[in-house]
């Protein structure tokens, strides 16, 4: 050490003045050298002064730098006080929180977390001060950058510090770890919602072995068939038994590329067998996961969900593409292509087809009364209606507002009529119940029937719009028929008969029968007529082709029949229940069992009432009758069984008659009288006729003939041996009996 150390700068400097001064007056030694000292020493005092401006320098590069690394960090750090008041912060947690540096020093970092988060924060702060020293705390905090902007979530990595004035601080490094929640966020949402689709049956899983070796499903693949695991054993040729035949060989066909190796992966849709019986749509995802190339093998593993309700709604939406959605009718859509079947079935068949355009009768007056609501309902009831009264094969749509239209195919126009007659009468019926109150509507119709196989459509649906408007103008609530004259008196009569049918107008006549021998009366044939008061009766003739067309003829029968009974019972007409009642029955009663059992039902009261077996005889024509011998038999049992006796009618005439002779217990044979009447002028007829007397008196039995106008044909009769006749020459036939 110099003497000269504890001084300072500014006495060096004066030190050196005197000194200089000192050697201008005194060139001695001692001034020499301490000059020399003091240059020396001002040199030092340079170079350390420019190690101290280095130095200086240097640190505050360094801190720059250090500033730098802090401050653009790629975590946020953090220094909060034991409040959790933010002591300092890098410019990315400054970031991180939304907010510039300067503003949110010194502020509580509370102030920007969200609701309940402050909870969190405290309790961090307070376990992180409560640590063994060196220790870290993590805790994650929901964070809102803004009062609208999102919600991130940091992650605290704090531990306990000393700080400057020796108040502990927390030091913490944030992290932004919104991306990595959010994905794990999703990740279990995917997780929940597969678990929930899996507990809920939709999603089952399988293993397999193509082309034959087993199937191993979970309890949701055997669920969704109605089987538990263990109930079923299946291999894969028994699990494509299990399809529904029209699936399965499309999805033999997806198939077959995956066991040529040329896809891994199969995908279909088709319907399994469920355990109860209905059809389960299953969609099917496979891959493949290993192949045995040595013997061409794969196992493939795979999901089924079962897509069964999706597959309806398809179905239902496809539905509603040709069906109209407030009556469920058919739309004109779904109605064209109606038509357009049954034309070509038409053209095909060469059967006639016939088509009605059937529109409410004053409907803008149902609306006006009572509202579009109840108009509204009153269509969806109307068409309810008429769709019930539909045959097999008909078809009914709404062609637009209050217009409906029908297809009958394979219909004679009689037929046709009946059906929209009925359809008619349905509709009008009842009245119908809405909110707005009763409304009774009534129903006016076109119709047109095909004129040949490829008639136009639209020119017949012309022809029953035309007969629509007449029959509006006829004043409503009826039908109307575009065609022929022919046409509408069949018309006339079907409506007819239909009333006769309502008001039970059909009603026998009886026409005597006697014995040829002396004419006493043996008993009385019952005739249907038609009985109408104000057009007049019609005959059975004029209106049994009719009747025959429609599929009537089985009610007449049964009426007859019942009203015969009646008769009996009440001891009317003739008096003498002894007397034989003949009844003609129709093919058509042979092929309705009900109406059978019921007759017999009636007759055997009767046959308990006079204690005796009813004397009622039942004609069959063969030509009447379409089915076998064997069937008729089995038909007429119960009548049989209660006592009713059988005749054959017109034995020899066109349709012989013999095969019923042979096979049922006939008791009575009607000659024909066509066969009668050429036997005057025929030898062979004459033979004929002969012939089938004695085969009948050979086998025991009455034989009758009709028709007997003269006393000449009487007399041949006679002599030919015939037992009994009917016609003109003996009596005519009753007025119709009434009540
Ligand atoms: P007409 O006896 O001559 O047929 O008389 P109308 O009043 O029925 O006359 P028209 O057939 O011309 O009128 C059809 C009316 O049906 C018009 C409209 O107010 C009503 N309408 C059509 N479509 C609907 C519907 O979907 N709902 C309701 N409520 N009314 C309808
Ligand atoms: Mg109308
Ligand atoms: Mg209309």
């Amino acid at each position: 050490m110099t003497r000269y150390d504890n001084l300072s700068r500014v006495d060096l400097i004066r030190l050196l003045g005197s000194a200089e001064a000192a050697l201008e007056s005194d060139q001695g030694d001692g001034t020499q050298r301490l000059l020399h000292d003091l240059q020396l020493h001002q040199i030092e005092l340079e170079i350390q002064n420019r190690d101290l401006g280095q130095a200086q320098a240097d640190l505050e590069e360094s801190h720059q730098r250090y500033a730098e690394l802090y401050d653009f960090a790629p975590v946020g750090y953090l220094t909060l006080d034991r409040n959790g008041i933010i002591r300092s912060l890098n410019l990315t947690a400054a970031k991180l929180l939304g907010r510039e540096r300067a503003g949110v020093v010194d502020r509580p970092l509370s102030g920007f977390l969200v609701n309940g988060n402050s909870m969190r924060l405290f309790a961090h702060l307070r376990a992180v001060f409560a640590a063994e020293p060196e220790t870290s705390v993590t805790t994650e905090i929901k964070l809102q950058t803004s009062a609208a902007g999102p919600m991130r979530d940091l992650r605290f990595d704090s531990r306990a510090h000393p700080g400057a004035d020796q108040d502990c601080r927390c030091l913490t490094t944030l992290t932004d770890v919104t991306e990595t929640r959010q994905v794990e966020r999703d990740r279990d949402e995917v997780r929940r919602r597969l678990d929930l689709a899996i507990e809920g049956g939709d999603i089952g899983t399988y293993r397999a072995s193509l082309p034959a070796g087993r199937v191993h499903g979970d309890v949701r693949f055997y669920d969704m068939l109605g089987y538990r695991p263990g109930d079923l054993t299946l291999d894969w040729p028994g699990w494509l038994a299990m399809m529904h035949p029209d699936d399965r060989e499309r999805v033999e066909m997806r198939l077959r590329p995956v066991l040529a190796a040329e896809l891994d992966r199969f995908e279909s849709e088709y319907r399994v067998r469920h355990r109860v019986g209905h059809w389960v749509w299953v969609l099917d995802r496979a891959r493949v996961f290993a192949r045995d190339q040595l013997v061409g093998g794969l196992e493939l593993a795979g999901t089924h969900i079962e897509v069964t309700r999706r597959r309806e709604a398809e179905v239902k939406l496809a539905h509603l593409a040709d069906h109209d959605e407030l009556t469920g009718l058919l739309n004109r859509r779904g109605m064209w292509q109606a038509i357009e079947r049954i034309r070509s079935q038409a053209t095909r068949s060469s059967a006639p087809y016939c088509l009605a355009i059937l529109d409410l009768d004053h409907f803008k007056l149902v609306n006006d009364a009572y509202g579009h609501a109840a108009g509204d309902e009153v269509l969806r009831v109307v068409a309810g209606r008429l769709h019930k009264g539909l045959r097999q094969g008909d078809w009914i749509g709404r062609w637009g507002g209050e217009e409906m239209i029908a297809l009958i195919p394979n219909t004679t126009v009689a037929q046709a009529v009946q059906s929209i007659e009925r359809m008619r009468e349905a509709v009008s019926a009842e009245s119908i119940a809405t909110e707005s109150g009763e409304i009774q509507v009534t129903l006016s119709a076109g119709l047109a029937c095909s004129r040949a196989a490829n008639d136009d459509p639209n020119e017949m649906i012309a022809r029953a719009d035309a007969a629509l408007y007449r029959a509006k103008d006829a004043g409503r609530n009826q039908v109307v028929f575009d065609g022929s004259e022919a046409g509408q008196r069949a018309i006339s009569i079907a409506m007819r008969l239909q009333d006769a049918f309502r008001l039970t107008a059909i009603r026998p006549a009886f026409q005597p029968i006697v014995a040829l021998s002396d004419q006493h009366l043996v008993g009385e044939e019952a005739l249907a007529r038609l009985v109408d008061l104000e057009h007049g009766n019609l005959a059975a003739d004029a209106f049994l082709g009719v009747a025959q067309q429609l599929g009537l003829m089985h009610k007449i029968d049964a009426l007859l029949l019942h009203n015969v009974i009646e008769r009996l019972r009440a001891g009317q007409g003739t008096g003498d229940p002894t007397l034989l009642s003949f009844i003609n029955l129709s093919g058509d009663l042979l092929l309705h069992p009900e109406e059978i059992n019921r007759a017999a039902e009636a007759l055997s009261g009767l046959s308990v009432l006079l204690g005796r077996a009813p004397p009622v005889v039942l004609t069959i024509n063969e030509e009447q009758v379409v089915t076998s011998t064997a069937q008729v038999t089995k038909a007429l049992g119960p009548l049989l069984e209660v006592g009713c006796q059988l005749a054959l009618g017109r034995c020899g005439g066109e349709a012989g008659g013999l095969r019923f002779l042979a096979a049922l217990p006939i008791r009575f044979v009607e000659l024909d009288a066509g066969l009668v009447r050429q036997a005057r002028e025929s030898a062979r007829a004459r033979t004929l006729l002969q012939g089938l007397q004695h085969a009948a008196r050979d086998l025991g039995l009455i034989t009758l003939v009709k028709c007997i106008e003269d006393e000449a044909t009487c007399e041949q009769l006679l002599e030919l041996g015939v037992d009994w006749g009917q016609g003109y020459l003996f009596g005519r036939p009753s007025e119709p009996m009434l009540d």
